[in-house]
């Protein structure tokens, strides 16, 4: 069975061996209760490293003060299970008070985390930034593993990896959907049978706005009211936010031609949902 570590030391020590015998290691940081999504990053890991930690480690420090921390959900030995199925050889799973301690440093990227979901979520970003720092410090990989699902957390982690001189390649990885398109969400949970129907209203107005861009629409306030409109169809959705900037430096997108993230932010029911396109 895979190992599970809990203090920093013993993550320490498998990572240190394994260098010891010139192995090189992948990062998958992850918050657990893990889907395909987070697997798909893990088997990219596995392919692409001789030995990958998978952290597993709801970071309170990402969560505001009226947000889901307490309730997230957790198993971490359905994790365990998934992890070793996928390829990875430890799990990292520490308490709040073996990360934190009596810590008083913040990593703090500016600008990019100010819009999107930085605007809904003041602290989030500094929380990720902080925590993914920590982790690299900790594992000191040769690469780590994002996914697109939270497109602005891998462009604000590869600023802050740009900026902090980190030698970590950081790979993002494709958005893993459900079979009718709902994008793959530890958050899925939450979901009753009615709003996990009206959920589909994320990725149906994003897949409508890519065929509008396909189709040759270039203005990117057509396409986001045309996206908005068919969100608002949806009794149970209230939108957060529905962005298209651009896709290096997060500033909104006038002209839907060239590197563009369509971004969106809904509410269903008491659940806030992020899904996503990106256009290279
Ligand atoms: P989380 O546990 O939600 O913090 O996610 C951990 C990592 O898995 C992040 O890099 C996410 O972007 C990635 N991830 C979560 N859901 C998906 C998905 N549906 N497809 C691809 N990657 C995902």
């Amino acid at each position: 069975m895979i190992p599970v570590v809990k203090t920093v030391e013993e993550a320490r020590k498998y990572v240190k061996a394994w260098r010891r015998e010139g192995m090189s290691v992948g990062l998958v940081p992850t918050m657990g209760f893990l889907h395909e999504g987070h697997k798909s990053l893990i088997v990219r890991a596995a392919a692409e490293n001789d030995c990958v930690v998978v952290s597993d480690f709801v970071n309170p420090t990402q969560f505001g003060p009226n947000e889901d921390f307490e309730t997230y959900p957790r198993d971490i030995e359905a994790d365990a299970g998934l992890c070793e199925a996928a390829g990875a050889k430890l799990i990292f799973n520490p308490e709040p008070s073996e990360m934190y301690h009596d810590a008083l440093t913040t990593v703090s990227v500016d600008k990019l985390t100010k819009v999107l979901c930085g605007k809904t979520r003041p602290i989030h970003f500094d929380g990720v930034c902080t925590v993914v720092s920590k982790l690299f410090n900790i594992v000191m990989p040769d690469k780590a593993y994002f996914g697109q699902k939270d497109a602005q957390q891998l462009c604000v982690v590869r600023k802050m990896v740009k900026d902090l001189n980190f030698d970590i390649e950081i790979v993002g990885c494709p958005i893993i959907r459900e079979e009718d398109g709902l994008a793959k969400s530890s958050r899925n949970t939450y979901l009753s049978p009615e709003e996990r129907k009206a959920a589909l209203c994320l990725s149906r107005s994003l897949v409508m706005g890519r065929e509008m861009i396909g189709n040759g629409e270039k203005s990117t306030r057509k396409v986001i009211e045309a996206i908005k409109a068919e969100i608002e169809r949806e009794p149970l959705a209230r939108i957060d936010y529905v962005e298209i900037v651009d896709l290096d430096n997060l500033e909104p997108a006038e002209d839907a031609s060239g590197h563009i993230l369509a971004a969106m932010a809904v509410y269903i029911g008491k659940t806030r949902l992020i899904d996503n396109f990106i256009i290279e």
